[in-house]
């Protein structure tokens, strides 16, 4: 395909802006338009589950670029501006307006939005999620000190928000199915760990699936299958997950399961649509990365892949989430591997779990231990043999390993 001249991302997330920003850094001198549903400069997410909710960062703490980049890098942002659908042949996307912009190349960075609870009462509209700037407004003025919170969903959101309801003084109740939450992802032992942090928090947890919410005026009562009781809460937020917002590609026939698959250049089944970040899926994978980093290394794939570029080493993914004081890092996918070796006392609240394939390392997951977690994951890039009884082994300097 001819070098394009311009080039439209849809949607002005991380995994839009580092398109754009790669883009540019390899070189592409032709037209970027980013096209953004919501208002104001594009920013970051992860701090809205933390130091947004906790009331320590304003809007321009959490940018992901400031105004005057956009102008240095020659990215025209449309703030408030949905693409209704994209036409990648003869190639555009389509405006609320029916009016259609050219485009010869298009990159989907739609993220996602997220469930509700599937259950009746579970689409209120008075019961919080946590996905934008606005979302994360609605929910701290919600987080007053004895306020009771029903957190539903114990996954990375929903476990940071119950640890930032807490910190707030209110009183949290945590409800999700799953007694070990998390597990297939960080394992057992560091699953554990942090859920029973919650606990010793003084989190009300609870093993249960919700099956109704009702309204009580401005309250909310939860029914719970299998509990044998209900939940009453001032405010309910639920984290149970997001749906791609794959819509677009789907109604211009591209291949979507689950996220619009993608080959390692991010390329979609049409050869003139990339797509990166939460909404895409890499064909072969059986999940969708929804982190931070992946979004973010998306964006240097497709840049490469639409200039035509050599692609880069795969890396493990790796994620991070903040709750209580303490830092989970976890690099890999657990559920590819054998057996896992401990690190450290699992008592002292800082270990790390290293799942083992064979000789290789496959996955870590790890409680404030970052230098190691940055060890481990150049021995599981490298493709490093290792002894797993000195992994085990603390006097053992993991980096030691990268030297053999
Ligand atoms: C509260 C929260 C906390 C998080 N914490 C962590 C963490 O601690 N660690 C970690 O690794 N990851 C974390 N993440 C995940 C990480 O932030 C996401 O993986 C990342 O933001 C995904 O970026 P994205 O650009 O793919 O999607 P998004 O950030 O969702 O951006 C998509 C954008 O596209 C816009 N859009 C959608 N459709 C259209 C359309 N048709 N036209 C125009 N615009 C459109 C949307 O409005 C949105 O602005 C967190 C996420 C959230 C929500």
């Amino acid at each position: 395909m001819n070098a394009p001249r311009r080039i439209a991302v849809v949607g002005a997330g991380l995994a839009a802006v580092s398109t754009c920003d790669a883009l540019r850094a390899h070189g592409y001198d032709g037209d970027l338009v980013l096209y953004s549903a919501e208002r104001g400069l594009p920013y970051d997410r992860p701090p809205l589950s933390k130091n947004v909710l906790l009331g320590k960062d304003r809007r321009e703490d959490v940018l992901l670029r400031p105004e005057q980049w956009y102008d240095d890098q020659r990215v025209r942002l449309r703030e408030g501006t949905v693409v209704q659908a994209i036409r990648p042949r003869p190639g555009g996307v389509e405006l609320a307006d029916g009016v259609i912009e050219p485009a010869d190349r298009i990159v989907l960075a739609t993220g996602g939005t997220p469930r509700t609870l599937p259950v009746p009462g579970g689409a209120d509209p008075e019961i919080l999620l946590l996905r934008t700037w606005e979302d994360a407004q609605l929910l701290r003025e919600r987080l007053l000190p004895g306020a009771r919170v029903a957190v539903v969903g114990a996954g990375l959101i929903g476990a940071e928000t119950a640890a930032v309801a807490t910190t707030l003084g209110c009183r949290v109740t945590l409800v999700d199915p799953v007694g070990v939450p998390l597990a297939p992802v960080v394992g057992d032992d560091i699953a554990t760990a942090l859920h029973d942090r919650h606990r010793a928090e003084g989190i009300d947890v609870v093993t249960a699936a919700v099956d109704r919410v009702e309204r009580r005026g401005r309250r909310f009562l939860i029914g719970l299958s299998g509990y044998g009781g209900t939940v009453a809460a001032d405010t309910i937020v639920v984290g149970i997950g997001i749906r791609p917002a794959t819509q677009p590609a789907e109604a211009a026939g591209l291949r979507v399961d689950d996220g619009v698959l993608v080959d390692a250049d991010r390329r979609t089944s049409h050869p003139a649509v990339h797509a990166v970040g939460d909404v895409a899926r890499e064909a072969g994978r059986r999940t969708r990365h929804e982190h931070w980093e992946a979004a973010q290394r998306d964006g240097d794939a497709a840049a490469r892949g639409i200039l035509g570029l050599p692609a880069t080493d795969p890396v493990a993914p790796w994620f991070w989430s903040d709750r209580h004081g303490t830092r989970l890092e976890a690099i890999g996918t657990m559920a590819e591997a054998e057996r896992t070796v401990l690190r450290g006392a699992v008592d002292s609240g800082a270990f790390l779990a290293l799942g083992l394939r064979g000789e290789r390392v496959v996955a870590a997951a790890a409680i404030d231990r970052t230098r190691d977690i940055r060890t481990v994951r150049r021995i599981i890039d490298r493709r490093v043999t290792v002894d797993p009884s000195a992994l085990a082994d603390e006097s053992t300097d993991l980096r030691s390993m990268l030297t053999r």
